[in-house]
């Protein structure tokens, strides 16, 4: 039996082999179906690290929270907690009540590897992002949303794809391909077609702040996941950053890796090639120099050529080439992406040589197709129609169609996200969905602009 077939059972003799556990919460499952010590036997070698290692800083979150609840419902039964400390959700309280009693206040008792201080400060996740509320509405949908919001288990997502077999079979292994280029036959992939899709998300690293890679990656998952075939030959194509994504979601889909481990690889390279773009700790990275390095390939994609709309000269001095398909709508008048992507221009504040008027414009040229665009929305923006479809002209005369995939949001310093297919919409966030993303049933495309305070500051764009 498993670890995971065993959860819930009493064993009156436990004999375990804990050899090929994963991690601590694996070794507790085991050995926690014990009644007693005197009965439990650990037939097999095991690797100490892996209980010893210390705990990462979402589970230390976890126990701080936890431990904060438990006063907080202590001191209510006693009936001395001030009125103030109230609220709907566990961060909306645990937030009222630090502000009650200071930000450095540990109760007594919390044991010595989670206390938090001058020296380990207990950051609280940014409360604007955690819209409990909204989520709380879809609790008539097929799911429990109840579930879904508990980031901590690190099984639910990675179960899902192989309901009946959690364990990778040798012929699904023997399918793998490390080197990307021969695409594995994913015949346990759910399709975004399918009605029991769940679009797979990554938990958010606190100590390493990650919503940045979390959106993107989450949201190539999801386009990848649509074609598994089609789609790694595409990213392999592509460049080394969205290369090592796709074999790292091929071993994440055969359960030999988490997702959380390939995004963390991923970064390091990025890290590695620009650690200013790219850096650890608690800063953030833009979604567009992310953009840029996952939409890159060998060839010239577009370039922008400085144009007078008065007088019509064209400047060919003033020309940017770039081999990436991270665009801007620098035009704060276009009414949808569809409209500014028939005649894609960035306004300006040069003064044209000619004609003396203030009407330069940086003209978009699509010289090869890509296979993603990342569409960087303006702040003054905010109404703009993001479509569904869109049209890119190339100078060869041919046009394309893209599908809309995903759209990228910011509040607060956090970056959240939406995932599309056809007509179903889900919502992705690392500290809040996790490892899961959720439906939203009562979403449409005509009001995707805005989730909440979120803002959509990007969208994704894949070729049909
Ligand atoms: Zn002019």
């Amino acid at each position: 039996m498993t670890d995971y077939a065993s959860q819930g059972k009493t064993r009156e003799v436990n004999m375990t082999d804990v050899s090929n556990c994963a991690n601590h919460q694996s070794y507790y499952t085991c050995l926690s179906r014990s009644s007693c010590a005197d009965d439990t036997v650990i037939m097999t070698n095991f690797k100490s690290a892996l209980i010893t290692g210390g705990a990462s800083g979402w589970l230390r979150q976890e126990f701080r929270e936890i431990e904060l609840l438990d006063e907080i419902t202590r001191l209510r039964h006693e009936r001395s907690l001030p009125e103030t400390v109230r609220g709907a959700s566990r961060r909306s309280i645990i937030r009222e009540f630090r502000r009650w009693k200071g930000r450095h206040y540990v109760p007594n008792g919390v044991h010595p590897a989670v206390r938090w201080g001058e020296n380990e400060i207990f950051e609280e996740n940014d409360l604007n992002t955690a819209e409990w509320a909204i989520v709380c509405k879809r609790k008539s949908g097929t799911t429990s949303s109840a579930t879904n919001l508990t980031p901590v288990s690190d099984s639910t997502a990675l179960k899902r794809k192989v309901p009946l077999d959690d364990q990778p079979t040798p012929s699904k292994r023997a399918k793998f391909s490390p080197d990307g280029h021969n695409a594995v036959i994913m015949t346990t992939v759910v399709s975004p077609e399918t009605p029991q899709y769940k679009p797979v998300g990554l938990m958010w690293d606190a100590e390493n702040y990650s919503c940045s890679y979390d959106c993107f990656f989450t949201a190539l998952r999801h386009i990848w996941s649509a074609d598994p075939l089609r789609w790694n030959s595409r990213f392999t194509e592509m460049n080394v950053f969205i290369k090592e994504l796709a074999i790292g979601i091929q071993a994440n889909e055969l359960n030999l890796c988490q997702f959380e481990a390939i995004r963390d690889r991923v970064r390091l390279l990025l890290h590695g090639s620009s650690p200013t773009k790219f850096p650890y700790g608690k800063s953030f990275v833009s979604m567009p120099d992310l953009a840029k390095e996952f939409l890159r390939s060998s060839q010239v994609i577009h370039e922008k050529r400085k144009r007078c709309l008065t007088c019509m000269t064209e400047d060919f001095v003033g020309i940017y080439t770039s081999t990436h398909s991270a665009i801007h709508v620098g035009d704060p008048s276009a009414r949808s992406i569809a409209d500014w992507l028939s005649n894609p221009f960035e306004r300006t504040a040069y003064m044209c040589t000619r004609c003396s008027q203030r009407t330069i414009v940086f003209h978009l040229l699509f010289h090869a197709v890509p296979t993603l665009m990342y569409v960087s929305l303006e702040w003054n923006n905010r109404n703009i129609r993001i479509s569904e479809t869109v049209t890119v002209s190339t100078t060869h005369g041919t046009q394309h169609s893209f599908r809309l995939k995903a759209v990228i949001y910011w509040v607060a310093h956090h970056f959240t996200c939406r995932l599309i297919s056809n007509d179903r919409i889900w919502f992705h966030d690392g500290i809040t969905t996790g490892r899961v993303s959720i439906q939203e049933f009562h979403t449409s495309l005509a009001d995707i602009n805005i989730r909440g305070e979120s803002i959509a500051i990007g969208a994704i764009y894949a070729l049909a």
